[in-house]
């Protein structure tokens, strides 16, 4: 999961980074905030641009650290991902989100929820299985919930990470292609992936209002994902500029600092029902 080519722990190697020690502790330390629920997830809304209301959100994680503070998600996927931690936080998250989305139903609320999987998460077959519990434990029907994976999530083990997807999409599960357009074979694996939304990277969306380049790409991913009947979300909205261009254009879903930033679940709810009929 990784915004892009700017990412910047992915390739860390532990042997030879001067901060092993460093990192090391903070691997330490996540696996404690793990434990004594130092980890929190905020939620970022999702608006549909046919009705301008907000139907969904982006789950995404974050570390109330005792004495750092804040630690931001770029800080510490990599290295969970490298360190063999990532697999404890993806449980974690979608047990989290899960549960809250369930909660947000049963107050009328009814939000499907998107939560981000790493290449690892990837790597068991059991993922469809404990997904399918958590859904049945708390009451929440399959097709509020989305996983978002990068291509890279898939070139690892791609044989197993296709049987996994294809369990999650037989349950009726989202499945939602992060960053799309940064990467390398963007296009063969989605002749073998059951993906049901692209979510165009925030680069082509940033200056959407003023860079016709931008607005070609934006324009031709919309056309594809709709003849191949996915959904599109467009990521990085930050005006109301490109909100418009991407309304024209026919995008579906729109997400963005000017529609909101991630937000702490209460706060959300507060924003969801404001927005329900904006
Ligand atoms: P992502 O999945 O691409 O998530 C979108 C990131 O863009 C979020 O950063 C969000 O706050 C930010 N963003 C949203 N709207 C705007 C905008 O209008 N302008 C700009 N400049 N940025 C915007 P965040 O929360 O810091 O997350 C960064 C990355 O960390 C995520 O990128 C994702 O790859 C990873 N991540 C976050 N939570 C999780 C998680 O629970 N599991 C995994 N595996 N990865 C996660
Ligand atoms: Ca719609
Ligand atoms: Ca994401
Ligand atoms: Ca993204």
């Amino acid at each position: 999961a990784a915004t892009g080519s700017t990412r910047p722990l992915a390739f860390y190697d532990l042997a030879t980074d001067p901060h092993r020690t460093e990192r090391l502790s903070l691997m330490g330390e996540l696996r404690e905030a793990l434990d004594h629920d130092h980890l929190l997830l905020h939620y970022q809304p999702k608006l549909a641009l046919d009705t301008r209301r907000v139907d969904g959100v982006e789950a995404l994680v974050r570390w109330h650290h005792p004495r750092r503070g804040i630690v931001p998600p770029q800080d510490f996927i990599g290295m969970a991902e490298d360190t063999g931690n990532i697999q404890r936080l993806t449980r974690w998250a979608l047990a989290a989100g899960i549960a809250q989305a369930s909660r947000w139903h049963a107050r009328g609320l009814f939000l499907n929820v998107a939560v981000n999987l790493s290449a690892r998460d990837l790597e068991e077959p059991e993922l469809p299985m404990r997904i399918a519990r958590l859904l049945s434990i708390h009451g929440l029907p399959p097709d509020k919930l989305t996983v978002e994976i990068t291509e890279r999530a898939v070139i690892g083990e791609p044989e197993t990470a296709i049987r996994v997807l294809r369990g999650l999409a037989d349950l009726g599960i989202g499945i939602a292609v992060d960053d799309f357009g940064v990467g390398q074979s963007a296009f063969a694996y989605l002749r073998h992936l059951p993906v049901s939304e692209l979510k165009i990277d925030q680069t082509f969306v940033h200056h959407l209002a003023r860079d016709a380049t931008d607005q070609t790409i934006v324009r031709s991913i919309v056309e594809l994902g709709h003849r191949l009947g996915f959904h599109v979300t467009a990521e990085g909205v930050e005006d109301q500029a490109a909100l418009e261009r991407l309304a024209a254009i026919g995008c579906d879903h729109a997400q963005g600092f000017f529609i909101a930033r991630p937000l702490p679940a209460t706060e959300l709810a507060g924003f969801a029902f404001e927005r329900a009929g904006v």
